[in-house]
C-alpha cells in the first residue's frame, strides 16, 4: 500500500521504518526545515521501563499545584485562559486516579520494555554507534523524604517484575566515584537504557532513505475526502493522496487533531529546555533523575546533557525561560562541581505532546477507514519510538496488538 506518514519526528520515522519492512511504499511529510530539529533531536534519551506512573497520577496533581507559582520552578502552565488547556485539564484531573494509575502500569511497562528490545535490533540493523547502553536510570534524592517515597515507587516497580535497588549515599557514591555528589541516596531502576537521540535520528533518517523511504517537506492543513477515506492531505497547493495516513505530528496535532475532525485527542505541548556540557567538570557514569528538581542528566558520546521543566503551553519553540536557571541552581545543588559557570551550552527547547491520560493515542483514527494515531507520547517519545512504530505498521497489516490504546 502508499502509505503516508504525517510527521518526521522519532515516531514517524519509527512507523516509517515498520512500514517499509512490512514491504509499502512510505512517504514521510514533514514540516519544512524540521529534518534535524524539533522535539526528537535534543531530548534526554533516555529508555524508561521506569516510568510506569502515567502523567496523570494524584502525586503529580500534588507537586504540580505546590510548584504553580514559581517561575523558576520546573512545572508551570502557560495561559490558563486557553479554552483548550482547560479542557485537557479537566480530563487530565479525571485521569488521575489511583485506579487509571493502577491499570495504566503494566501497558506502561509492557511498551516500554518491548521497545528497548526493538531498539537493540534497530540500532544493529543501523550499524551506528548511538551511545546505548543498558546502565539504567539513578532516581538521586537531595531528602531523605524524597528517597522514601522512591522506595515506595521501587517497590511497586518489582511487583511489576523491575529490577531496582535502593542505594544510600555511600553505595550511590561507588556507582559514581569521579562525582562530587550531596545527596541522600538513590533508587537505581536497572532496566531503563539511553542514547543520543540525534545521532540516532540521523542514521535512521539515511537508512530510510536508502531503503526507498520518500520525504516531503509541507505543512499539512487541509484534507480531501472521499467516502469514509481520506483521499489526500496537503496545504492546498502540495496534495499527498495514499491508501493509508499515520498522523505522527507530535505536539502540533493540537491544531491539526480538527482538521482531521479527531476530536477525542486532546494534545498540549509540555514544553521543555535541555543543554549539553561539552567539558565537563567532573565525569557522570550513569543517567539521573535529580528527583526533587525534576531534571534528568545522560552521558552522551559529546558530553553531559541536562534537560527538564514542563510548561504546559501552546506548541511555540521559545529561547530560554526563567526554569533554566531554576535548573541550572538545583544541579548545582545535587552536583556541587558543576556550579552555574561549568553549566554552559546552547540552550535546547524541545515541545512533548501531552495526553491528558499520560498514554498515547496508538490505534485507528475515529470516522475514517484509512487513518491510524500515534501521538501524544508526552515525556517518553524516544523510548517508545520503536514501540509505536511497530503498533502502526500492525494496525495497518491488521495485525493485532498487544494494548488497546484508542480510548483512555
Ligand atoms: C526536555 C525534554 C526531554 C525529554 N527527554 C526524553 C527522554 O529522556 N526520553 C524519552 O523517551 N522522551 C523524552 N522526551 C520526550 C520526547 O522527546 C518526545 O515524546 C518525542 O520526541 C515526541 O516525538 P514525536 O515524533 O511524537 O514528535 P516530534 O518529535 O515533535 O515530531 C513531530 C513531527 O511532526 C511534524 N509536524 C507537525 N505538524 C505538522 C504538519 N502540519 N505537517 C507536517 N508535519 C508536521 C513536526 O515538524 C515534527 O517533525 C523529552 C522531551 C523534552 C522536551
Amino acid at each position: 500500500m502508499k502509505v503516508a506518514v504525517i510527521g518526521g519526528g522519532i515516531i514517524g520515522l519509527c512507523s516509517a521504518y515498520y512500514l517499509r519492512r512490512d514491504g509499502h511504499d512510505v512517504t514521510v511529510i514533514d514540516r519544512p526545515g524540521e529534518a534535524d530539529a524539533g522535539c526528537s533531536h535534543g531530548n534526554g534519551g533516555i529508555i524508561v521501563p521506569s516510568h510506569f506512573v502515567p502523567l496523570a497520577s494524584p502525586g503529580m496533581v500534588k507537586v504540580g499545584l505546590k510548584m504553580l507559582l514559581d517561575k523558576e520552578s520546573p512545572f508551570g502552565i502557560e495561559r490558563w485562559t486557553d479554552l483548550r488547556l482547560v479542557g485537557w485539564m479537566l480530563r487530565f484531573l479525571q485521569s488521575a486516579t489511583a485506579a487509571h494509575v493502577k491499570r495504566a502500569g503494566p501497558i506502561l511497562r509492557d511498551l516500554n520494555l518491548q521497545s528497548r528490545a526493538l531498539y537493540e535490533a534497530m540500532i544493529q540493523d543501523l550499524d551506528v554507534q548511538v551511545g546505548y547502553g543498558q546502565r539504567g536510570l539513578l532516581m538521586i534524592c537531595e531528602t531523605q523524604t524524597a528517597l522514601d517515597e522512591e522506595a515506595h515507587l521501587a517497590a511497586d516497580a518489582n511487583k511489576l517484575g523491575l529490577t531496582t535497588e535502593v542505594l544510600t549515599a555511600a553505595e550511590l557514591q561507588k556507582l559514581e566515584p569521579n562525582l562530587t555528589l550531596r545527596a541522600a541516596g538513590a533508587v537505581h531502576f536497572k532496566d531503563d537504557a539511553h542514547l543520543s537521540p540525534g545521532i540516532l535520528m540521523a542514521a535512521l533518517r539515511k537508512n530510510l532513505t536508502q531503503n526507498g523511504v520518500n520525504f516531503l517537506e509541507c505543512e499539512v492543513s487541509t484534507i480531501r475526502e472521499r467516502g469514509s477515506k481520506i483521499e489526500s492531505v496537503g496545504n492546498g497547493q502540495t496534495q499527498i493522496q495514499a491508501d493509508q495516513f499515520v498522523l505522527a505530528t507530535g505536539a502540533r496535532t493540537q491544531d491539526l487533531a480538527a482538521t482531521f475532525r479527531q476530536p477525542q485527542v486532546k494534545i498540549v505541548a509540555g514544553r521543555g529546555y535541555g543543554f549539553t556540557v561539552k567539558n565537563p567538570p567532573e565525569q557522570i557514569n550513569l543517567p539521573a533523575i535529580l528527583t526533587e528538581a525534576r531534571v534528568a542528566v545522560t552521558p552522551m558520546p559529546d558530553g553531559i546533557r541536562f534537560v527538564g521543566t514542563m510548561e504546559l503551553a501552546r506548541a511555540v519553540i521559545k529561547a530560554d525561560s526563567p526554569r533554566v536557571t531554576g535548573m541550572k541552581k538545583s544541579i548545582s545543588r545535587y552536583y556541587p562541581a558543576f556550579s552555574a559557570d561549568k553549566l554552559k551550552g546552547e540552550i535546547w527547547c524541545g515541545l512533548r505532546p501531552c495526553s491528558p491520560t499520560g498514554l498515547p493515542y496508538l490505534s485507528r483514527g475515529n470516522g475514517f477507514e484509512n487513518l491510524v494515531l500515534a501521538t501524544g507520547h508526552a515525556m517518553m517519545g524516544m523510548s517508545l519510538g520503536p514501540v509505536s512504530g511497530q503498533y502502526v505498521a500492525d494496525l495497518i497489516a491488521n495485525r493485532p496488538v498487544q494494548h488497546d490504546l484508542s480510548t483512555h
